[in-house]
């Protein structure tokens, strides 16, 4: 790795971990809670499947369309490690 490289890795790392502090109560109180309520209204009027998502290392994700919530994710050898969530 460059100095330069390095240099601006830590500068971002820097901006992440002063905006997670910074945002770390309004997420607590108000970001989190309002996601939950979210996804659990789309849960009741039911999830559903939006894109797929392929990391490239095997692992697959299908993902709600409208809340954004991983409805099932697959392992490298088809596994099912999230089942469906009602949908
Ligand atoms: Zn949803």
């Amino acid at each position: 790795m460059t100095d330069i490289w390095k240099m601006k890795r830590q500068i971002d790392r820097d901006r992440r971990e002063f905006e997670n502090e910074a945002m770390k109560d309004y997420d607590r109180d108000v970001y989190f809670p309002a996601r939950k309520k979210l996804i659990e209204e789309c849960r009741t009027l039911r999830h559903v499947e939006g894109h797929y998502y392929d990391n490239g290392l095997g692992w697959t994700f299908l993902y709600c369309g409208k809340c954004g919530i991983v409805m099932q994710k697959f392992g490298p050898n088809d596994e099912v490690l999230i089942e469906g969530i009602d949908f």
